[in-house]
């Protein structure tokens, strides 16, 4: 089957990767983050997840260009060195045969470059900090992209379903997709594959959309006009992380608005993988102005400007609310 190999080893790492943040999260107190250069927040599961993913890639697909989110200059620091050995343990935690060097040398492998338009990894080893740091939603979300479009996506979403009261399964779930084979979910801990599959409305008014938390990230006032537009009365559903693209993908919500502040280009381990399973799912995505994303560019959507997500009956009038209001 396409992708059958990719589609095991990338399952097997996204599920150790999620064990590993959530054995973080669930003792997170403050000393376990750092700032990185750019003021955003990262934590030693945001480099442990990532060394253990791209370890475990580097091993079954040697020539692959993995692209992740996190580099080790930081680690390399003299005065970091306690960070550093957090990292190492936490890691040796789940793969005992890893080195410091070796792992410091699988987070500084997601760093290179590559040529973007030949097949490439792209990793976010935690999507979501700040949710994560919160306590909230975040995510470990892989792909791997072919001519400049995401054919397989695994989504890890530790903390969802928000509401488990009734399904008996407790918290964690995984999606996956692999490009003309559909897409799935399944609890974390293993169990039954469910296919996922976008709700069926087609009234916009109807339709709950979702969007971030963090307002620095996007637009909400743009969001709420946007959705005044479509005639959307029930307040947003703010979600961090690509936990959106699962949301919209399992049929809790049918919309995923992201305008995004001027000038900025998203990050294509943001978006890799969530949209590898909202296409799946049987949803659309693009760009605020239809277009669709281009991920052969380098590491950032060069030519796309904010995303919009849906369940593919709403796309065309949610294109046509923005346009109104940009
Ligand atoms: P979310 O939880 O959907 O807001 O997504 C978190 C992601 O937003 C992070 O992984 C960042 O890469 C990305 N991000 C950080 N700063 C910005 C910004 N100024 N505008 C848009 N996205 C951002
Ligand atoms: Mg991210």
């Amino acid at each position: 089957m396409y992708l059958e190999r990719e589609r095991a080893v990338a399952i097997e790492a996204v599920t150790e990767a999620c064990c590993l943040c959530r054995n973080v999260q669930n003792r997170i107190a403050g000393p376990l983050t750092v700032a990185k250069l750019d003021a955003s927040p990262v934590t030693v599961a945001d480099f442990g997840s990532q060394a253990l993913i791209i370890s475990r890639l580097r091993t079954i697909f040697p020539n692959d260009t993995i692209i992740g989110e996190e580099e080790a200059s930081l680690l390399r620091r003299e005065d970091q060195q306690p960070l550093k050995n957090e990292v190492v343990s936490l890691v040796q935690l789940f793969e005992t045969d890893l080195t410091e060097e070796m792992i410091l040398n699988a987070i500084d492998y997601g760093a290179r470059s590559g040529d973007f338009r030949q097949r490439y990894w792209t990793l976010d080893p935690i999507d979501g900090t700040k949710g994560f740091l919160r306590g909230d939603q975040y995510a470990v979300a892989l792909a791997l992209v072919e001519d400049g479009q995401p054919v397989l996506g695994v989504l890890g979403c530790p903390n969802l379903p928000e509401d488990d009261k009734h399904s008996g399964r407790g918290k964690g779930m995984l999606f996956i997709a692999v490009k003309d084979r559909g897409a799935v979910m399944r609890p974390l801990n293993g169990g039954c594959e469910q296919i996922a599959h976008v709700d069926s409305v087609t009234d916009p008014s109807n339709a709950r959309f979702c969007d971030s938390v963090e307002a620095a990230h996007v637009a909400h006032d743009q969001h709420a006009k946007i959705a005044g537009i479509l005639g959307i009365s029930t307040p947003a559903y703010h979600i961090d992380s690509q936990c959106k693209y699962a949301v919209v993908a399992g049929g809790d919500a049918s919309i995923y608005l992201r305008l995004t502040p001027p000038g900025y280009y998203s990050c294509i381990w943001d978006h890799a993988a969530g949209v590898a399973v909202i296409r799946e799912a049987g949803g659309n995505v693009t760009d605020v102005y239809g277009r669709t994303l281009d991920f052969s560019l380098g590491r950032r959507l060069f030519k796309n400007v904010g995303v919009v997500a849906t369940n593919g009956h709403l796309h065309a009038a949610v294109i046509a609310a923005v346009q109104q209001i940009l």
